[in-house]
């Protein structure tokens, strides 16, 4: 970069070289400019233009871009969802300030003021107010052997959104982290140089920052210290491991903010063993979060939203990726639930009319808020009394807790809403006017000036012309002089003769123009009253930032009672407005659902103007159940209601079904097979296995299992094989379990292993032929489906039909090569003992020969409308054909 050897470039090369990973964003100026690589991938990803800073005309210099500084949030924010971070670097004095301190010349000090990355923003523009963003960090227990397993491995892994001071631990081992992991909405990690190769499994690299020093437990401790000023044994957190964990994040968090950190709530613990586990592809294969396609819409969570305020529906995403397995936790959320239907429309009405003020309190106590940010405390603030005397005569124990939660911001509510003026309320501090009338007399003064300048100045004119005694004294302005009498020539000795009360200025042609020590007074209380009014403001800005900052604690409770109430009613909304129930919830293996809908699947089908049939479900006590059916049946749609079903019964929620009995599980596995899913480019047979392992790894007799075609991605009899041993193996565990299959095969085991597996059954998804066509009941039955129909479900989709009779004569081939018959399904199938399933010579499917001539010819016949003399003629035509 030479002739870019200037001070100001040694300046920015110092910052950039101390943020390595960050574009820099530096403030010159009216602008932020990036320099270098950083401008090039700026101008991309922002669309501005690329030019080059030069300090002479000839030189090359270097590349460069610029965005103005008052709008340089919604940049920042591109950049950042781009997968950017920024280093924001501020002139943190002004010229005259650097030259009074340094000499004529001299730099103006820039520093690094804020660090954006994608999981410590605070800014409403950058974040999506239905989600939570945390920042996470892992670490392991510092006395494991450095080889140890990966199972065996032990650690932490803690959490902070900084947008709203939650922050939670929880201990890991190598088989809970992926699940404890897909529980959060990621917006970066913090590791400890150990377990990156770990993480890496888990998270892509892009949200990955390995940092060692953060892990330093006394330093951690230490940050914990700071953020919370209490002794951190006071916090509780179940060892040192946790407590570094916990350190290390709140000390990335704080090293973003240069220091700053807003107030935090007291870490939320979560102990092992009392949430229910889903791990990863359970998540994604029954659309809890997000639909397969990756968005909220076609999610469980969208069809179940119907909170009113974005921290209810955080919170609600929250407890669907975390469902409880204590019965005690459960019964209170339910009883709540009860309790609120009588006054469900005013708790809903009362709460949409709430803000969302936990991330309005972290951006006040970062110092990055506004008025509008206190306004939605105070408008919060008032709310909260109605909403307490609502709930807090209801029968239920949580909702009484949630009254006292609200208690703690009268004072602040008050304060504010005397301090505010609604009718003007900027987004910034300093451009004022935002403190009522009234609220503080210095202020008031200073704008009572300013309002009343007029009069005040028409008092005085009145006051001068009859000192003078000359009625044509008028008080005029210039840019010049400021505030003046003016008389006309003539009039003016009037005005010499009382050098008194007036000082003579200026004579222009025709007038004279006088002051006086009342006129310069007032001249000067008017020019400084503007700047005075401001910065009397913006000090009663700072005192009402410092009382949010004392009532903090209080105002996080009274967020989280307000989120908490909000997804409670939108429980209660779902009993009350679509008919759902509360499931009876036990310790037992109980899993009997009567007459359950699929939440999603429904509203779809009823977005189509079809209804949804209802199926029930009885799992109790370790029952396993293959599903059977043909292809659009309506085996997946099944299988995966009944694991939402337990899903939202663990959160305490009702269900969609008429009834339901549900022993509480300790994990539910949902497994699609990977011919199902590969539209979404992620499932290989691999996968599939590798997934599979996992459940048969993990799953207990508490565990719900849902395995929908697992085995299909691989030839047949290897799928069949794997299917089989794995269906053999849930059924000796006594997992409560869904098995669809298409392998009609397995349907022997509940039928032919001589009671081994008295908990097998078989079950269908009804369809029923009529005049050649499939026609789909959707309803679950016992039993056996009767072949696959695959031909008729290929025919139903429009393949053309001289390729559907082609394949019908193709399946009859097959069939009859493997000893069976189409119709017969089951009936015909070779014996379980008599498949092989395991030689090592795996057995093949005969091809079908290729048809004779004459016996495609017989195939084409329509013998129905052949006329004798015909079939005849057809006779004697295939006779010669033989020969
Ligand atoms: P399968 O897994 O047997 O191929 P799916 O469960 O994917 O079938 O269902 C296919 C389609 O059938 C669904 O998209 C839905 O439109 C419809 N469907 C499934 N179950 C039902 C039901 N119980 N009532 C009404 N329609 C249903
Ligand atoms: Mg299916």
């Amino acid at each position: 970069m030479a002739g870019n050897d200037t001070p100001i470039m040694r300046q920015y090369q110092t910052i950039k070289a101390q943020h390595v990973g960050f574009l820099v964003m530096f403030r010159m100026g009216d602008f932020y400019e990036m320099l270098g690589t950083d401008a090039v991938t700026a101008s991309g990803v922002l669309n501005i233009t690329l030019t080059r800073r030069r300090t002479t005309k000839d030189e090359e210099g270097v590349p460069m871009c610029g965005v103005p500084y008052h709008a340089a949030e919604g940049y920042i924010g591109k950049l950042v969802s781009g997968g950017y971070k920024v280093a924001l670097v501020e002139q943190v004095e002004t010229p005259e300030e650097a030259r009074a301190a340094r000499g004529s010349g001299a730099l103006v000090r820039r520093e690094v003021v804020r660090l954006f990355t994608p999981g410590t923003l605070t800014e409403d523009s950058m974040l999506d107010a239905t989600h939570n963003k945390f920042v996470v960090a892992v670490t392991g227990d510092a006395d494991q052997p450095e080889a140890t397993p990966a199972h065996l491995w032990r650690g932490a892994l803690a959490w902070l959104d900084l947008s709203t001071g939650d922050t939670g631990v929880r201990t890991v081992g190598g088989a809970t982290l992926a699940t404890a992991l897909a529980a959060l909405e990621i917006g970066e990690a913090v590791a400890h140089p150990a377990t990156e190769e770990t993480l890496l499994k888990l998270l892509p690299r892009r949200l990955l920052n390995v940092q060692e020093n953060l892990f330093n437990p006394v330093a951690a401790k230490a940050a914990l210290a700071r953020a919370y000023g209490v002794d951190v044994q006071s916090l509780g957190l179940p060892n040192t491991t946790a407590t570094t964990a916990l350190g290390a994040v709140v000390a990335y968090a704080e090293l973003t903010q240069m220091g700053k950190l807003p107030t935090l709530k007291t870490p939320h613990l979560v102990s092992e063993n009392t949430r229910l586990a889903l791990d990863p592809a359970t998540r994604r294969n029954l659309e809890l979060t997000e639909s397969l396609q990756g968005t909220r819409a076609g999610s469980l969570l969208a069809c179940i939203d119907t909170t009113r305020t974005s921290a209810g529906s955080r919170l609600l995403a929250r407890w669907l990726h975390e469902p409880l397995t204590d019965g005690t936790a459960l019964a209170a959320r339910q009883q709540a639930i009860t309790a609120l239907s009588p006054v469900l429309d005013q708790v809903q009405a009362l709460l949409k009319s709430t803000t969302d003020i936990a991330r309005a309190a972290s951006r006040l106590t970062l110092g990055r808020g506004g008025p509008r940010d206190l306004q939605a405390l105070a408008q919060t603030g008032q709310m909260l009394p109605q909403l307490k005397t609502l709930i807090a005569p209801l029968s239920a124990s949580l909702l009484a807790a949630l009254a006292r939660q609200m208690d703690g911001l009268q004072s602040l509510t008050s304060t504010l809403s005397k301090a505010l003026n609604p009718d003007n309320l900027p987004m910034l501090a300093r451009d004022g006017g935002f403190i009522q009338a009234g609220y503080d007399t210095a202020l008031d003064d200073l704008n009572a000036l300013l309002t009343h300048s007029t009069e005040l100045l028409q008092n005085l004119e009145t006051e001068a012309q009859a000192t003078s005694g000359v009625a044509a004294l008028k008080v005029r302005y210039n840019k010049v002089w400021g505030y003046y009498f003016e008389v006309p020539s003539a009039t003016a000795a009037k005005l010499a003769a009382l050098p008194g009360s007036f000082i003579h200025r200026q004579t222009t042609t025709s007038t004279q123009r006088f002051t006086s020590d009342k006129l310069l007074t007032l001249e000067r209380e008017l020019a400084g009253a503007g700047a005075n009014a401001l910065r009397r403001e913006l000090e009663l800005y700072d005192t009402l930032v410092a009382e949010v900052k004392t009532a903090s604690v209080g105002l996080l409770d009274a967020a989280e009672a307000l989120a908490t109430l909000d997804v409670l009613a939108a429980g209660a909304s779902l009993n009350a407005r679509e008919g759902w129930v509360l499931p009876e919830l036990t310790n037992d293996g109980a899993f009997e659902v009567k007459q359950g809908r699929h939440p999603v699947v429904a509203a779809t089908t009823a977005a189509r103007g079809e209804a949804f049939t209802p199926n029930s479900c009885n799992l109790s006590n370790g029952q396993l159940w293959l599903m059977t059916g043909p292809n659009m049946a309506g085996k997946s749609t099944f299988l995966r209601q009944n694991a939402v079903i337990c899903i939202l019964a663990q959160l305490g929620y009702p269900v969609p079904a008429v009834s339901a009995r549900v022993g509480v599980a300790d994990a539910v596995f949902c497994r699609i097979g990977a011919s199902d899913n590969l539209a979404a480019g992620q499932s290989t047979f691999m996968v599939e296995m590798v997934e599979a392992a996992h459940i048969l790894n993990r799953a207990t007799p508490k565990s719900l299992v849902v395995l929908d075609e697992i085995g299909r991605g691989t030839a047949t009899y290897d799928g069949l094989a794997i299917a089989w041993a794995m269906t053999e193996d849930l059924a000796r565990r006594g997992c409560r379990t869904l098995f669809a299959t298409h392998y009609h095969e397995l349907t022997a085991l509940a039928q032919e292993n001589g009671g081994v597996f008295n908990n097998v059954s078989l079950h269908r998804v009804a369809v029923k032929e009529w005049k050649g066509q499939i026609v789909f009941l959707h309803t679950v039955e016992d039993g056996a489906a009767e072949g696959s129909y695959g031909v008729q479900v290929a025919k139903l989709a429009g393949v053309p039909n001289n390729v559907v009779a082609r394949a019908e004569t193709l399946l009859n081939g097959f069939l009859k090569s493997a000893g069976q018959t189409r119709a017969g399904g089951v009936k015909g199938v070779a014996r379980l003992d008599e498949l092989t399933l395991f030689a090592s010579t795996p057995q093949t499917i005969a091809a079908p020969q290729k048809p004779s001539e004459v016996q495609s010819r017989l195939e084409g016949l329509d013998v129905d409308t052949l006329s004798p003399r015909e079939a005849l003629a057809e006779l004697y035509d295939l006779k010669a054909l033989l020969h």
